[in-house]
């Protein structure tokens, strides 16, 4: 019997020690691994901005005082982790609550300069829709300003619709800044209406906001993997040039209101 129990305290320590040792060899086998390896995925190489739009509760709120700001952080949020487990390399023009600079004219601004700054594919504007006239409208559509940036809109308008089931009001074209003075590929989503009051609760709530940030990221999947980016300069719609190089973006907002836009 003290044969065999001796026997078997060598054998565990011995078990315990070949244990030991290959929990010290782990660290230094994934230390021999390179330093930055580059991303795998179908989105490798493909650099996204997601912008959410306004800050400091400068955009709409619902009458249940649900901002719009605040619920389009947290999908750019939901969103970008999705992104970058495909490949991409994925920046937020805002990460906290505040617009960048101090004024309208150049938090817009920023936005662009920092897409084109950081070499941009494609640039996702994220919002939600207010209609002063009535309580009842509803949905989600995508806007696009410039004619390279038509078929990202209608990709993901086809899938946020789809994967958060709200009713589907299509694409349009719309010279909002942030999209009709970007070179790259830009669509602005206006997902639901805080004026709704059922449809705002909905689209405050984290799981509708998981539910559009995996919309996004699928429809950017399908952009990115099937039609690609398109190569080469893409010049700014004639209108759009003339408004993005002569005016600030406030300015830009009064020529289009007397545009009747
Ligand atoms: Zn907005």
């Amino acid at each position: 019997m003290a044969g065999r129990s001796l026997g078997a305290v060598v054998a565990l320590a011995l078990l315990l020690l070949a244990g030991c040792a290959a929990r010290v060899e782990a660290p230094a086998a994934a230390a021999a691994a390179p330093a930055e390896a580059q991303p795998t995925g179908p989105l490798a190489g493909q650099v996204i901005v997601l912008d959410p739009g306004h800050g400091n509760h400068t955009g709409e709120h619902s009458a249940a005082g649900d901002w719009e700001d605040d619920n389009v952080l947290a999908v750019a949020e939901d969103t970008a982790p999705l992104l970058t487990a495909m490949g991409a390399t994925v920046h937020l023009t805002r990460t906290g609550p505040d617009l960048l600079g101090s004024q309208n004219n150049t938090d817009l601004t920023a936005r662009v300069a920092d897409a084109i700054r950081w070499h941009a594919d494609v640039f996702v504007s994220i919002h939600e829709n207010y209609f002063n006239g009535s309580q009842v409208a509803t949905g989600v559509e995508t806007f696009w300003a410039n004619p390279n940036s038509k078929a990202l809109a209608q990709d993901l308008q086809t899938a946020v619709a789809a994967g958060t089931g709200l009713q589907n009001r299509g694409v349009d074209s719309r010279p909002y800044w942030v999209i009709a003075c970007n070179p790259m590929p830009a669509v602005l989503i206006e997902a639901g209406f805080l004026s709704n009051p059922a449809e705002a609760a909905l689209i405050s709530t984290p799981a509708f906001q998981e539910q559009e940030a995996q919309a996004i990221a699928g429809g950017l999947e399908m952009y990115l993997t099937t039609r690609g980016v398109p190569v080469g300069a893409t010049p700014l719609r004639g209108e759009n040039k003339y408004m993005c190089t002569s005016m600030n973006p406030v300015q830009a907002n009064t020529w289009l209101l007397a545009m009747g836009e």
